[in-house]
């Protein structure tokens, strides 16, 4: 017997209900995974409130990381003892999870399993927005929202190991700390941000921005950027953008919009590890630092979910069962 988190009916933090559960079953290509900690993710929060369609009875949780406890009988690549992590596991807010063997990704010895755990989803996302989404350089100029979040610390860190100029927003005095931490050159309020950013990037205009804050920032990000500038819009946690007449991107200076999710750039195996080797290594060597800013007994999801959707965490949030 064991525990997991689910909900029976879309809805606020309070249907995440921690109950009794036998461990599942791994298919022939799946692994059964002891979780050590499982990732809190605003996708998370999107699925139980009913913002994406899932059906219920629904066990949230994608992220984890943990030891192989056993494998179906088709697995070639890893056995009971394995440690590893992932970003597309199934079910993750348990004891134990399933994580189909194409979307394991072995964990290196340098790193513990917090860190494992905390990195994937949101390190994978940062690593595919700058480097695939739209190839950051050198010199470029980019605007990234909500810095001292949890994808916002590992994108502000990655970029500037790029030698881009980092200007962020965030809402308190402790999150521009940690924006500055990370390395950020100009930490804003995001009251009258695109018109800080023009003054930043003399009067045109930044090269893209990452926006994950969605309908609050949108018409602002747009404002931010130079002539052929790229929006790069991941995210809502302000909410849902509403629909746009693609004109305004004409007026706007001939601006890419583009809206990417994460599964669309871990196409293969390849591009998968390619992605997961670059920043386990980085974190495992200590370039890349981890702030894990919250950590939760299993049992309270809910208080994680209240307290990422009401601004009061910073960096990661685990849950530990
Ligand atoms: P964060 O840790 O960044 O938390 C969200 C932050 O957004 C808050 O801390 C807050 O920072 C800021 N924010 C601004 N307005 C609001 C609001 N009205 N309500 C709540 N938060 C607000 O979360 P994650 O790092 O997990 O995710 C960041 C974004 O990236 C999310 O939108 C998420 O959906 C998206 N994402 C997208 C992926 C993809 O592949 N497309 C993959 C992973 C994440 P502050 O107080 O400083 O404003």
């Amino acid at each position: 017997m064991t525990h997991a988190i689910v909900a029976r009916q879309a809805g606020g933090p309070e249907v995440l209900v921690y109950e009794e559960s036998e461990p599942p079953a791994p298919g022939p290509r799946q692994l059964l995974v002891k979780v050590r900690a499982a990732g809190v993710n605003f996708i998370d929060t999107y699925k139980r409130s009913g913002t994406y369609k899932v059906p219920f009875p629904f066990t949230p949780g994608s992220e984890a990381a943990g030891t192989v406890e056993a494998v179906g009988d088709a697995v070639t690549g890893f056995v009971p003892g394995d440690r590893i992590a992932t970003a597309e596991g199934i079910n993750c807010y348990a004891g134990y999870a399933l994580v189909d063997e194409d979307a394991a990704l072995p964990v290196p010895d340098g790193l513990d399993d917090l860190t494992a755990a905390a990195l994937p989803l949101q390190g994978l996302t940062a690593h595919y927005l700058i480097n695939s989404t739209f190839k950051v350089e050198a010199g470029h100029n980019v605007l990234l929202h909500a810095g001292a979040g949890g994808v916002g610390l590992l994108l502000i860190q990655l970029l500037k190991a790029k030698g881009a100029r980092v200007i962020t927003t965030v809402s308190t005095a402790e999150k521009e700390a940690l924006a500055r931490e990370a390395g950020a050159d100009h930490v804003l309020r995001y009251q009258g941000f695109p018109h800080h950013v023009r003054e930043l990037s003399s009067g045109k205009g930044v090269d893209v921005v990452y926006d994950g804050v969605g309908k609050d920032t949108f018409d602002g990000s747009m404002a931010s950027l130079r002539v052929r500038g790229m929006l790069v819009l991941f995210g809502a946690a302000s909410g849902p953008v509403p629909p746009m007449d693609p004109q305004r991107l004409n007026a706007a200076g001939s601006l890419f919009l583009t809206r990417p999710t994460m599964g669309h750039y871990l196409q293969d195996a390849a591009e998968r590890r390619w992605r997961s080797d670059e920043i386990f290594t980085a974190a495992a060597d200590g370039s890349l630092k981890v702030r894990i800013g919250a950590r939760y007994p299993l049992a309270q999801a809910a208080q994680a979910h209240r307290d990422l959707e009401g601004r009061r965490t910073t960096g990661k949030v685990l849950l530990v069962p």
